[in-house]
């Protein structure tokens, strides 16, 4: 908390990363030292999160930095699928506005677990780049904004408290970082903590190296990294969580920057391999995963076969979701449904200068 940019929490949005040393994992792949960052729900071991996945890092924070700078204006956020649910979730427990923009078809998994607070949910006819344009028009009226996306600093230091909490777990900074991306800003902000953890002076001095992959072949970081070009194909990839066209890879302080100085390194996982992966994260640690955090799984597996990690480094593997059906099992499902649905960025404008 004292490391967040907020002036304190909001009450009901306190769940945070769980750090636990894998034991079954740790064995199937034959790693002395494999710690789990655990971002979902797991309540047998702490582990809290509202909608099931690490978005809810970003949503608390963010939240919480606007309240603290007294901005009063709708949030905007353009999301095909968690981020969507987590801000949902944050701003109906926080009772602050936020105007959703989700394509129709993704509508369906939009949902929370507490009664619906001051959102707006707009539809998109079209696929999350369609959204993206509707959500940049609504940003540009009066009483709109958006959040910032990887420049968003709660949203990052949200994210960043995976690497502080597994920092204080184990007494010290890890060796290596395992996480599923599509933006990068996880990346981006674990690497972030690690430079103010040494800084700080209590936790080691060597930044544990980026370790990320994404899912083929939708995977723009990955052929940037290798610099090779790549075919996309929306709808062909093991995750659609993890497709994002314009990653913060190039700027002053991206992805670029952060694998570059941490000797990092970018994994392209075929479905095949992230279906293997799942099952044996699943069956070796016995909780249920998304589709995302076993792209890192496989890649982890990878990162062993190679030998580009050392059987008994210290390894911190974030689960960037999962427990979908614990939580399922304790808290009722609360489906949203959309307030308009519009096929074009002008056909809302009117929709919405009537709600500020
Ligand atoms: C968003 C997301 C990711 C990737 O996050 P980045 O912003 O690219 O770091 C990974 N896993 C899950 C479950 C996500 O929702």
């Amino acid at each position: 908390m004292d490391w967040l940019p907020v002036k304190g929490r909001i009450d009901g949005l306190d769940s945070g990363p769980v750090t636990y040393k894998s034991r079954g994992l740790g064995r199937e792949l034959g790693l002395g030292n494999l710690y789990i960052s655990f971002n979902g729900c797991w309540p047998e071991i702490g582990a809290r999160s509202a909608t099931g996945s690490f978005k809810d890092l970003e949503a608390a924070p963010t939240l919480r930095m606007r309240k603290d700078l007294g901005n009063s204006s709708i949030l905007v956020v353009a999301s095909a699928g968690n981020t969507a649910r987590a801000f949902a979730q944050a701003a109906s427990v926080a009772g602050q506005p936020v105007a959703l923009v989700v394509p129709k078809s993704a509508i369906k998994n939009l949902w929370i677990t507490v009664e619906k607070g001051p959102l707006t949910i707009v539809g998109v006819e079209g696929d999350y780049f369609d959204a993206i344009q509707v959500a940049e028009k609504i940003s540009s009226l009066k009483g709109f904004s958006t959040e910032g996306g990887a420049r968003n600093v709660a949203r990052r230091d949200g994210m960043g408290t995976v690497v502080l909490d597994a920092t204080l777990a184990l007494g010290k900074l890890p060796q290596h970082y395992f996480q599923a991306v599509g933006s990068g800003t996880g990346g981006i902000a674990a690497w972030e903590a690690s430079m103010r953890l040494i800084d700080d002076g209590r936790f080691g001095k060597a930044l544990p190296r980026l370790h990320l992959a994404q899912s083929l072949p939708n995977a723009p970081i990955y052929y940037s990294w290798m610099g090779c070009s790549g075919e996309f194909r929306p709808g062909a990839t093991f995750d659609e969580v993890l497709f994002n066209r314009r990653p913060p890879y190039g700027m002053p302080g991206g992805v670029s920057d952060a694998l570059k100085a941490t000797c990092g390194d970018v994994y392209g996982i075929s479905s095949q391999e992230a279906e293997e992966a799942k099952r044996l994260f699943e069956s070796s640690e016995g909780i249920d995963i998304l589709n995302a955090p076993a792209v890192a799984v496989a890649a982890l597996a990878s990162a062993v076969r190679s030998g580009a990690i050392g059987r008994s480094d210290v390894v911190l593997l974030n689960i960037t979701g999962g427990g979908l059906a614990r939580l399922h099992e304790i808290m009722a499902k609360n489906c949203l449904e959309a307030d308009i649905v519009v096929s074009r960025p002008e056909d809302v404008i009117n929709f919405m200068e009537g709600i500020p």
